[in-house]
Parts: C-alpha cells; sequence; structure tokens
C-alpha cells in the first residue's frame, strides 16, 4: 500500500512504525473471513481491511470524526487478522498506534468518558476489583439476571506450596484473576512444585497494563508495566528462570513490555529481558513435558472436555495447538469446536463497552463449544473463563486445573 503520512506524523516513532505496517497491506481481504466483528456485522469499516484504510486516512492528516472512533472502538483486538495475513500485517501493533490518536483528536461523550474512567479506575487494582466483587456477589439476588449473570461464585484458592526447589520461577499475579478464580495460579504452582520448580508471586506486582492500556489510557499503563519490572527485577537477579502468566490475554501484554519501553532508558533493557523471560504457563508445561508425565494419573475416563483457546493464546502469542496436546497427552478427550478461530466477546472491557456485539460473539462461542456434549469447558484466559461461565451451564476451568487434578 502506498502511505503518504501527515506531516506531524510522519517523524515521530509512531508514524515511523504505523508507516512501515501499512506498507505491508496490499487490500488483498484475506483477513476479513476471520474477523469476527465483520462476520457478524457485515460492514467492510468493522474489518481488518477497513480498520486500516481508516487510519491510514487519519495517518494522512484527513479529519478524524466519531465514525473513524466507532470503528475502532468495536474490533475486539483478537488478532485473527494477522494469523490469517499473508503479508504480515502487524494489525494489533497499527490499531494500538490509531487508537491512541483518534482518542487524543475525537473527545468522547460524557458517560463514555465516566465509564471508560470507572473501569481503569476499578478492574486493575486488586484491592478495590475484590471489594466490587464481593458487593456483587452479595447483591446478585436483587441484580438484573443480565448483570447477575456475570458475577463469578466465591470459589477457593487452594494450597500454595512452600518454596522448596532450587528452580524458581516468578507468576504473574494480575488484578481481576485473584478475586475471580484464585484457584488458576494455585493450581499452576501446585503443578510445577511437583515437577521440581518453585513458583512464587511477587508481592508489589500486580496489573500487566493491558486493561488501562486498551481503555486507550496509554501512557498510564507504563505504570503498571514500570511496577511489574521493578517488582520482578530482583527475582531475576537471584536466578529465576521465567515469568509465568497464567493468562494470555495479560500474557501477551507481558511479551510486549520490551516494545512499549524500548524508548525509556531506565527501563528499556530491563523491559527486553523480561520480555524475553515471560512464558505462558502452557510454554513452561510443554517444555517439561516428560516430567508432567510421569507424575500424571491414569485417566479414568470418560470426561470430554471443549477446549476454548483464547484470541490472545493462538493469535496473540501464537501457541495455538499447545494446550490441546498437553490436555491430550493428560488423558482427556477433546470435543471438536468450530470456528475455534473466533472470539468469545470478552477481550478485555469489550464485553462492558460493546455489550451488543459481547452477548452476538458470545452466543456463537457457547454454541460451539457445547456441540460436542462436553462434561468441562476448558480455557486459558481469566476473561474468556468468567464471560464464557456467563452464558452455559457447563462448569468452565482453566486447563491447568484440570492439569494440576491428574497429578499424583
Ligand atoms: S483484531 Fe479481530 S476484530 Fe479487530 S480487525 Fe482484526 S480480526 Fe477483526
Ligand atoms: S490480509 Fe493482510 S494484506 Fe490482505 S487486506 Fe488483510 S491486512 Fe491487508
Amino acid at each position: 500500500m502506498q502511505t503518504r503520512l501527515a506531516d506531524w506524523i510522519k517523524d515521530t516513532a509512531a508514524g515511523v512504525e504505523a508507516d512501515a505496517i501499512l506498507r505491508k497491506c496490499v487490500h488483498c481481504g484475506f483477513c476479513l473471513a476471520t474477523c469476527p466483528t465483520y462476520t457478524l456485522l457485515g460492514d467492510e469499516l468493522d474489518s481488518p481491511r477497513g480498520r486500516i484504510y481508516l487510519m491510514k486516512q487519519m495517518l494522512e492528516g484527513a479529519p478524524v470524526t466519531q465514525r473513524t472512533q466507532l470503528h475502532l472502538d468495536r474490533c475486539v483486538t483478537c488478532r485473527a487478522c494477522e494469523t490469517t495475513c499473508p503479508s504480515g500485517v502487524e494489525y494489533g501493533r497499527l490499531v494500538d498506534i490509531g487508537r491512541d490518536l483518534v482518542e487524543q483528536k475525537v473527545p468522547r461523550a460524557p458517560w463514555d468518558r465516566f465509564r471508560r474512567w470507572f473501569l481503569g479506575s476499578m478492574i486493575p487494582y486488586r484491592g478495590l476489583f475484590g471489594i466490587g466483587l464481593a458487593l456483587g456477589r452479595m447483591f446478585r439476588p436483587i441484580l438484573p439476571s443480565s448483570i447477575a449473570r456475570k458475577i463469578p461464585p466465591r470459589s477457593e484458592r487452594g494450597a500454595w506450596p512452600a518454596a522448596r526447589h532450587a528452580r524458581r520461577m516468578v507468576a504473574l499475579a494480575g488484578c481481576a484473576q485473584p478475586s475471580i478464580a484464585p484457584g488458576i495460579n494455585a493450581a499452576a504452582a501446585r503443578v510445577l512444585d511437583r515437577i521440581g520448580i518453585t513458583l512464587v508471586e511477587a508481592a508489589p506486582a500486580g496489573c500487566c497494563g493491558a486493561v488501562t492500556f486498551h481503555l486507550n489510557h496509554q501512557k498510564e499503563a507504563l505504570r503498571f508495566v514500570k511496577a511489574n519490572i521493578d517488582a520482578w527485577w530482583p527475582h531475576v537477579e537471584a536466578g529465576a528462570e521465567a515469568i509465568v502468566i497464567t493468562a494470555s490475554g495479560c500474557g501477551t501484554m507481558v511479551k510486549e513490555y520490551g516494545h512499549l519501553m524500548r524508548h525509556d532508558p531506565d527501563y528499556a533493557a530491563k523491559a527486553a529481558r523480561l520480555s524475553e523471560l515471560a512464558r505462558d504457563i502452557s510454554e513452561v508445561v510443554a517444555a517439561e513435558r516428560s516430567s508432567i508425565a510421569a507424575k500424571l494419573v491414569p485417566a479414568s475416563g470418560g470426561e470430554k472436555i471443549a477446549f476454548h483457546s483464547p484470541c490472545s493464546l493462538q493469535h496473540g502469542l501464537k501457541l495455538g495447538g499447545v494446550v490441546e496436546a498437553i490436555l491430550r497427552d493428560a488423558g482427556c478427550a477433546l470435543t471438536m469446536v468450530p470456528d475455534s478461530h473466533l472470539c468469545c466477546g470478552s477481550a478485555g472491557t469489550y464485553s462492558l463497552l460493546q455489550p451488543a456485539i459481547s452477548r452476538e460473539l458470545l452466543a456463537n462461542k457457547v454454541a460451539a463449544l457445547e456441540s460436542g456434549a462436553p462434561d468441562t469447558i476448558a480455557t486459558a484466559n481469566v476473561g474468556c473463563l468468567a464471560h464464557i461461565a456467563s452464558g452455559t451451564e457447563k462448569p468452565v476451568r482453566h486447563w491447568i486445573e484440570l492439569i494440576d487434578q491428574r497429578m499424583s
């Protein structure tokens, strides 16, 4: 694609990066068929190619309107288009740049500003989110069913093994996950403990920054990034082998730390190192496959699992198929899931900001997951877990909890 970026952007870091990405797009349209919003809405401007065109217009100096903002807001940032694109267009990076610029140029309505501020002031803060969720559980009986369904029931964290191994890894504690599903990181710790790896959480580390970043408060998100770098660095210096992330959405963000901090002289080198060390828990388990296999108890058989591969896992981290292989190794019978490349509609705060599209995506996803009559639905990201659980009666678990149950 030929480009002619406007003077106000062309020599900036964002302009140079956006220009290089835009030039790779050849307008072929292969990405349209795998875009969940284009599939649902049928509008070219709700497709990757349409959004790329809108961002190109803006970067070339055309007036930016609420129409541009609307179509960028409707993107679930699933990055299915990146997986499909034969030209290697890094749409995720481009839309980050585009959204940041639109945010600066198009004022939002007061209600939209308020709800974005509220979400950004609540979700990333573990304590506040926990209090909000506890209140939601208390008042669930009198809440409208559309809201009540979204409030997950309380669950136990379970035992966290004592630190006893020379091999150590650091887990991202996260923000919402400890309140929604506190058992996930503890299950990961037990699995790794059985194969001789101690998993610890670095207390001062918190939200990975993705919530704030995807609400287009990108500069503010860097505060969370820096806080995590400061919290993890002493562990890295003490020999921690990896930063382990059990929510694939957060993993995608942590693997971007090096890129996000590349212009910060105080943090660039540390951020790059931490991105290198960042591992989704599936990467850790896959690398320790033989040790894990030795500890698996023979499957009693019969339990059918439908695995929902989150967009962040298959399109963001490019780890499609890894969890499925681990579950099969553990004796799980995986059901077929049609259109498994499509988003469930969770997408961070998307389900709250774009509820109508999100509901449709959820209904389609639940129908696909239930089509093989599974006993349990498994996934790899806490946001997808809570979202899918709001639309099905089947139990929805993180896959590492299933592996934990199958180990001696
Ligand atoms: S990220 Fe997902 S929703 Fe957004 S344009 Fe790409 S395929 Fe469509
Ligand atoms: S598949 Fe890639 S090159 Fe083709 S239109 Fe989509 S983004 Fe552009």
